[in-house]
This record gives C-alpha cells, structure tokens and sequence, in this order.
C-alpha cells in the first residue's frame, strides 16, 4: 500500500487542528480525507464508512480520545484500525493509558510535518 491510498479520519474539536493536519496529510499526497469533531461523531462516522487511519486527539468534547479508542476497540468492525493519538505534552502520562486502551502509537504536540509523516510510515509499516 502506498501512502497516498490511504483514508485517514481526523478526530479533533479544533477545527484549526484539523485543518493544520489535513494540510500536513494532502502535502503527502493523500487525498481521501475525512473529519470529526469529537469521538461521537467519529463513532457514529465509522459505522458505515471504513479508513486506513485514525488520527484522534486527546481532549474533546462529548466524548474524549481515550473513550473513543476504548469504544472503537469493542467494535468487530473498528477493532484494528491504526489510531495515532495526538497529545499535547500535559497529556503525556495518559500515553500509557491510550495505548493500553488499543491506541497503536502517539504524536505529542506541537508537532513538524516531518515528525507526523514519520509516525504515519511507522505505525503502518510503510
Ligand atoms: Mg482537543
């Protein structure tokens, strides 16, 4: 699989953040990009709608990354889809607890161009 097939969902309550990693993630080359506000809406997107990648912040509204994560584990159809969490460093000890929850990797922010890309190609294998 290359990376610009992939079909990331960006979670985040900024809209300013996900325009930032959108940007970040077409400048890859990847095309086929989708958002959400805040794990509800993630969720209720997922359930009829597949992606490659999901990259889900930390704090939200509603229903925070650590939940999502949890909830989309539960979930045959989410089971093992790749999530990167997106930290701030405040958050950095909930590391741990994400990824016991079946998050497969972290970003903390803010972050490079560079530093997202890397962490895309690791956590995929590409
Ligand atoms: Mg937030």
């Amino acid at each position: 699989m290359e990376i610009s097939d992939i079909k990331v969902l960006i979670v985040d309550d900024s809209s300013t953040m996900r325009r930032i990693i959108g940007k970040i993630l077409k400048s890859m080359d990847i095309t086929e990009i989708l958002q959400a506000a805040d794990g509800v809406d993630a969720i209720s997107l997922l359930s009829d709608t597949s992606v490659d990648l999901i990259l889900a912040d930390w704090n939200m509204p509603r229903m925070n990354g650590l939940r999502m994560v949890k909830k989309l584990r539960e979930k045959r159809k989410t089971a093992s889809v790749p999530i990167i969490m997106v930290t701030t460093e405040a958050e950095r000890s909930s590391v741990v607890e994400a990824i016991k929850a079946g998050a497969n990797n972290y970003l903390a922010k803010p972050f490079t161009p560079d530093a997202l890309t890397t962490k895309i190609k690791e956590t995929l294998h590409l």
